[in-house]
């Protein structure tokens, strides 16, 4: 039963929005311990809101579009009453005071919040095995890593915890674990959706998106997450389609869809096997398939990284231990710490423009790149990460570890929308297929995955 479905079946009373949370928690109770997708669960709310939905239907009432669905939520978004920890100890005793604006919306339309999810300590790693609070297993590639940092909402889909999660994705932290959990994964056009309440992790990079087992969970998702937030400079005045209307499409009508040559020269030639197959597909169900060459794909970890010390070093100085929470320095762990370090020594040289003034340059070489690319046809598809997720006890260097973002930060530093879907296995391990597209142009991104889940 697809997520569109289930809406239908709870509105008609078919299905009770407390049986939908109470699956849940049987699979939660059943699995959760062992793959630690969810840092905290509240059942008793979950319930509450469920009987106060299924009042509303019993009495014919209007119910929101996302009636009795069931949410898992990134614990570095701020839900009132539950823990907003970022997986680290600096805040393990935060309890949220408010609600984010894309979590008023949920609540708004009648979403269940069943619980926060795991990710790497403020989701600044591509694996969630930096959390304070232990890694999260790969559900689909037992003994492997779920990919971050957005680990917990991946695994939390791909075990069946939740209909929906929400993460966020700063260089790849949805679509990354989407791709090593075999689910699908989101980041809408950057300031699609409201930032207010997200802690930042680099704030001109930085997108709340969804993750769903379907492509009408990531439609419904986007319809209400995408909206405009007098409160936010970045926010954009988007007219947006319904995103659902991508369900409908039942042919590329000859789209034109670009592969990248030195996106597959990078990329481990397990993974561009089944990439290529994807391709084929593709070009069965109507794409004509051309291939571009981007000419900077070596300046995209520097530029991104630099970038992402300076902006987290500046948005973590509110962390002293004065108000609430401890001192940064002194709780973090090791990657939270050389971010920290590098940024603030990275801002210090500032005055010389030696770093960060050249970062910026490069990103808007990138950026325009990209677009330019972008112009001349409707997608880009290619690999979502270049390498399979490591064995769980495997120690990779930083570097090491930056390598799995390659792929992803290009969107986040040209703005563009883009999404993960399964394209098959390797050895049973999961491939992610990306697809990226012009700004505002998520729906296109919506259609082609619509076609590929139901060929
Ligand atoms: N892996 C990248 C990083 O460590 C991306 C993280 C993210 O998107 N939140 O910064």
């Amino acid at each position: 039963m697809s997520i569109l479905e289930k809406t239908e079946l709870i509105k008609n009373k078919e299905l009770k929005a407390e049986d939908n949370v109470e699956n849940f928690m049987e699979i939660i109770n059943k699995k959760n311990k062992s793959i630690n997708a969810l840092l905290e669960v509240n059942e008793e709310r979950a319930v509450k809101k469920a009987e106060e939905i299924s009042r509303k239907i019993k009495n014919n009432e209007k119910v929101g579009s996302l009636a009795g669905l069931v949410f898992a939520v990134k614990a570095n978004i701020n839900v009132e009453d539950f823990t907003i920890s970022a997986a680290s100890k600096t805040l393990e005793n935060y309890i949220g005071s408010y609600d984010a604006t894309v979590i008023k919306k949920i609540k708004e339309e009648d979403g269940i919040i069943i619980g926060m999810t795991n990710l790497d300590e403020f989701a600044a790693g591509s694996s969630t095995e930096s959390s304070y609070y232990g890694l999260t297993n790969n559900p689909s590639a037992p003994g492997r890593i779920s990919g971050g940092s957005s680990g917990g909402s991946a695994a939390a889909i791909a075990s069946h915890m939740c209909d929906i999660a929400i993460g966020s994705d700063t260089g790849g932290s949805i679509r990354n674990p989407a791709s090593h959990c075999g689910v699908i994964g989101f980041k809408p056009t950057y300031g699609g959706v409201s930032r207010q309440g997200l802690l930042d992790l680099s704030m001109s990079l930085d997108q709340i998106g969804p993750i769903a087992n379907d492509v009408s969970g990531i439609a419904i998702a986007l319809n209400n997450l995408i909206s405009h937030d007098p409160h936010e400079c970045t926010s954009l005045k988007w007219d947006t389609p319904n995103f659902l209307d991508a369900i409908n499409t039942d042919d590329l009508n000859g789209k034109k869809i670009a592969t990248i040559k030195q996106f597959h020269e990078i990329t481990d030639d397990k993974i561009n096997k089944v990439i290529d197959d994807s391709i084929d597909k593709i070009e069965d169900i109507g794409g004509e398939i051309v291939e571009l060459d981007f000419n900077y794909i070596d300046l995209a970890l520097p530029t991104y990284y630099l970038i992402n010390y300076v902006e987290f070093f500046s948005s973590t100085r509110k962390y002293d231990g004065r108000k609430y929470g401890y001192k940064i320095e002194d709780a973090c762990g090791d990657e939270v710490l050389r971010r920290i370090k590098l940024g603030s020594y990275i801002s210090q040289q500032e005055f010389s423009g030696k770093y960060y003034k050249k970062a910026l340059q490069s990103r808007s070489l990138i950026r325009t790149e990209i677009n330019k690319l972008l112009k001349d046809v409707d997608l880009i598809v290619g690999p979502t990460v270049p390498k399979l997720p490591h064995k769980i006890g495997d120690k990779l260097d930083p570097m090491e570890m930056y390598a799995y973002d390659v792929l992803t930060v290009i969107a986040n530093l040209g703005g563009i929308p883009a999404g993960s879907i399964k394209a098959g296995e390797s050895n049973g391990i999961p491939v992610g297929l990306q697809i990226q597209g012009k700004p505002e142009e998520d729906y296109k991104i919506l259609e082609l995955m619509h076609l590929l889940e139901v060929r």
